[in-house]
């Protein structure tokens, strides 16, 4: 038994025309899959399959939270996550796509979803994501405002306002390298 086995959706075997699959997804979850974007979470995962002509219709609704850096201090928040996603998937000779749909080894017989899901939920999370107002972490707030002053001086004739961003990457490099 594969660790994200859990994650495998029987489609050859499917006697109704329709399923409903529940797959909670955990820390251990993004550790298994061994996420790029992602490295913490908790959500529950439910997957309807819907089997019609030959294709089975997978849709998938996501309920629950990941933890991100926080764009403004840089601690880590919970970014609640409450997303839906759908996959089209037909039976074939071997793994493949034909536009839309995914083809899945008949022989095998299932597909897994795994990293579906994760994609469902990288996708769902804002571009910019930051604590509630009054939540950030002050002490680092006030070392990057200082950072980005400094900055600020420096970039102030170019005209290209203030470099926010330089700083915070900076810092986010040094929590990922630790
Ligand atoms: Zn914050």
């Amino acid at each position: 038994m594969g660790k994200l086995d859990k994650f495998k959706v029987e489609l050859r075997g499917m006697t109704a025309p329709t399923a409903t699959l529940e797959m909670d997804i955990d820390n251990n979850f993004f550790a298994l899959i061994d996420a790029p974007e992602v490295q913490k979470g908790k959500a529950q995962v439910t997957v309807n399959v819907t089997k019609k002509s030959g294709t089975f219709l997978l849709d998938f609704d996501i309920n629950g939270y990941v933890i991100v850096n926080c764009d403004r201090c840089l601690d880590e928040m919970e970014q609640p996550i409450a997303t839906t996603g759908s996959l089209s998937v037909k039976l074939g000779n071997d793994f493949g796509e034909d536009g839309d749909t995914v083809i899945v080894p008949e022989r095998d017989g299932y597909i897994n979803v795994a990293w579906y899901i994760y994609e469902f939920v990288a996708l769902a999370i804002p571009l910019k994501h930051v604590h509630a107002p009054g939540k950030c972490n002050r002490e680092m707030m006030d070392k990057l405002r200082k950072h980005t002053a400094r900055e600020e001086d420096e970039e102030a004739a170019d005209g290209n306002g203030p470099v926010e961003t330089d700083p915070r990457w900076d810092a986010l490099k040094d929590i990922m390298d630790n």
